[in-house]
């Protein structure tokens, strides 16, 4: 057999079109595959790769820490340097309530622990989520995913979560003194980067104050620069109770974070202790890679270039198939008439050496969300391909 036969038959597959390519190089905004060619990254392992791929001092303190330790015990036992130092720095780096950080291995798991928290503070066992949200594809994360196609074969699920409308005021009225928790993306990224109204945003937050709900807002695919911002809701001057983060987190190894404040995060320590186990949540190696990426990402001034990047982007997507352009810092997407157009682009792409995807509630838009390191002569090729493509694209009468 050869190689893609035993990835068929050996690696579980979820999708009867798996994308199939074999790299065997990543550096910066560059990947090349078995043969040679090499592929412009327009969606950084869906915003993950957010300094680039492989970036030297993300890998040297990779290789630093696996001279020093690698897995030692499970969460929360051992004094773990990188853990301790990537903690102090995530905190230094938000709202002084959110002081407390809990390491996990993903976004989701991120996800499940903020919704436990959630219960075990306020002793309130409803969760509120919207539609066409995403945070994750576990049991818990799956309960409050924004769409019945993904959730429905996997009933019965969490009780009493309640999907609401996002960014309508109405909803608002639904948050009672009975919540648990508000969860919500700050921007819902599949939907296909949809950015709430300040106001609705602001309301949210007042509504979850007035009620004692805790608001969890999911910075996992929006964090770290990602919109121009170190976190999303910075634009929106709201802080919000606990916030999840995953992906560019760890600098390209696996790590996700939910973080509040000490006196929410403290219930975990009692009746029961140990409120939520993980063997390698927090990982040494993982945060050692998340804590130079981050540093990469504000001492080398990437994060300062993303909002003129975002713009050239935005100012050469036009082409009469192009019905929108939605951009939040570096996360576009490129809605066309239908999924075929959009499948035609990205088939296109790929073969010009251009990698992009959809998003997964609206597979009608093309996804570009690159490494922030992405220059602006890599943005102008990017978009001529895309715009030539879409040239070869006979419209539909
Ligand atoms: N939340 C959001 C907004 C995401 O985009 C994702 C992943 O795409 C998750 C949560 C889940 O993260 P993970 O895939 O690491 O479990």
């Amino acid at each position: 057999m050869n190689k893609r036969e035993l990835f068929l038959q050996h690696v579980a597959q979820t999708s009867p079109a798996p994308l199939g390519l074999e790299i065997v190089k990543a550096s910066g905004t560059t990947l090349r595959d078995a043969n040679g060619k090499k592929y412009l990254d327009l969606i950084a392992g869906i915003s993950v790769c957010n300094v680039g791929h492989c970036h030297p001092k993300v890998v040297k303190a990779i290789k630093k820490q696996l001279n020093d330790y690698m897995h030692l015990l499970v969460y929360g036992e051992m004094i773990e340097t990188p853990e301790v130092q990537y903690a102090k720095w995530l905190t230094d780096h938000l709202p002084a309530s959110l002081n407390s950080v809990y390491f996990t291995n993903s976004g989701a798991e991120a996800t499940e622990g903020a919704m436990k928290l959630a219960k075990r503070f306020t002793n309130r066992t409803r969760i509120i989520a919207f539609n066409k949200s995403y945070h994750g594809s576990t049991q818990g994360a799956l309960s409050i995913m924004g769409d019945e196609y993904w959730r429905n074969a996997y009933r019965p699920l969490l009780p009493d979560v309640l999907h609401l409308e996002y960014d309508d005021p109405a909803s608002l009225a639904e948050i009672t003194t009975q919540t648990a928790c508000v969860i919500a993306e700050t921007v819902q990224a599949e939907r296909g980067v949809y950015t709430p109204s300040a106001q609705w945003m602001t309301a949210l937050r007042q509504k979850c104050t007035e009620t004692g709900a805790l608001l969890i807002l999911d910075e996992i695919q929006v964090g770290f620069g990602r919109t121009g911002t170190i976190w999303g809701f910075e634009q929106f001057n709201v802080v919000p109770d606990i916030v999840l983060l995953g992906k560019a987190l760890g600098g390209g190894m696996p790590l996700g974070a939910f973080v509040a404040d000490k006196n929410i995060m403290q219930v975990f320590t009692e009746k029961p202790v140990l409120g939520h186990i993980t063997t390698f949540g927090g990982h040494p190696v993982c945060c050692a890679a998340g804590l130079a990426a981050f540093k990469v990402l504000l001492k080398e001034g990437i994060l300062d270039q993303v909002n003129n990047k975002a713009a050239l982007f935005r100012e050469m997507l036009q082409h009469p198939l192009i019905k929108a352009v939605r951009v939040n810092g570096l996360l576009i997407a490129v809605e066309f008439e239908h999924f075929d157009i959009n499948k035609q682009v990205i088939d296109g792409c790929l073969q010009k050496g251009i990698l992009s995807d959809w998003f997964l509630f609206a597979p009608e838009c093309l996804r570009i969300a690159p490494p922030l390191t992405i220059s602006p002569k890599e943005i102008k090729k990017a978009v001529k391909t895309i715009l030539q493509v879409l040239d070869g694209i006979s419209q539909p009468k």
